[in-house]
């Protein structure tokens, strides 16, 4: 059971759903997006998401949920979408470039900027709710990666999970949605690297406080 409002769908290429929940107090004064599953082998953000949303909590925020960015990718084990893209990739930035599409490249940003469904549908999304602080789960490195003016946020969620803070992730990453939304937008955006297959149960215990600061503290 999941405690949400259902706010959007989409059905994705192999016929998947995306959907984008929501809680929503009366009076509110920040929105918080969190965005699980970005690349379709890092599984554990929706787990994450929906162990939160299983329990009916009180937030103080606005607070909206795409348990899973990309099914396909994760119906298929791949990092990629159903058209073989990194999402990461895809975004519309100045620093976008076209990159050659080898078999086995894990990093193909796509034919043109945001030319995917779901870059498109995240972009539509941003720009409808205009979140404060946008949190994506990543996996394995465990650090909190950030872009924007997200500093005290980022130091925060390092405190919370005890993973350290690492300002770039240490290679280029042209059509990031860290770069577009962080950098060129200018909204608060995180990229939180959860470990590799973790155990749940210490999993959800060793970040769970992110949560509540994103419901009652932030
Ligand atoms: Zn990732």
């Amino acid at each position: 059971m999941i405690f949400a409002d259902l706010e959007l769908k989409i059905n994705t290429k192999s016929g998947n759903e995306i959907l984008l929940l929501k809680r929503e107090p009366e009076e509110y004064k920040k929105t918080v997006l969190v965005i699980g599953v970005f690349h379709g082998d890092e599984p554990d953000g929706e787990y994450l998401i929906n162990r939160f949303l299983s329990e009916r909590t009180d937030t103080k925020n606005r607070l909206l949920f795409i348990p899973c960015l990309n099914p396909d990718g994760k119906q298929n084990n791949t990092r990629t979408n159903a058209n073989g893209v990194d999402l990461n990739r895809n975004f519309p930035t100045k620093n976008w470039e076209p990159q050659k599409k080898d078999a086995k490249d894990e990093y193909f940003g796509g034919e043109k900027p945001a030319s995917e469904l779901e870059t498109q549908f995240l972009i539509y999304i941003i720009e409808k709710y205009v979140p404060d602080l946008i949190i994506t789960l990543h996996e394995p490195y465990s650090i909190v990666n950030y872009d924007g003016p997200a500093v005290e946020e980022a130091q925060k969620i390092s405190e919370i999970t005890g993973y350290p803070i690492q300002e770039s992730i240490g290679y280029p990453t042209p059509g990031s949605f860290g770069t577009f939304c962080g950098i060129e937008k200018e909204i608060p955006t995180i990229t939180l690297e959860l470990p590799e297959k973790s155990d749940k149960e210490i999993l959800w215990n060793k970040v769970k406080g992110i949560f509540t600061y994103i419901s009652e503290s932030y």
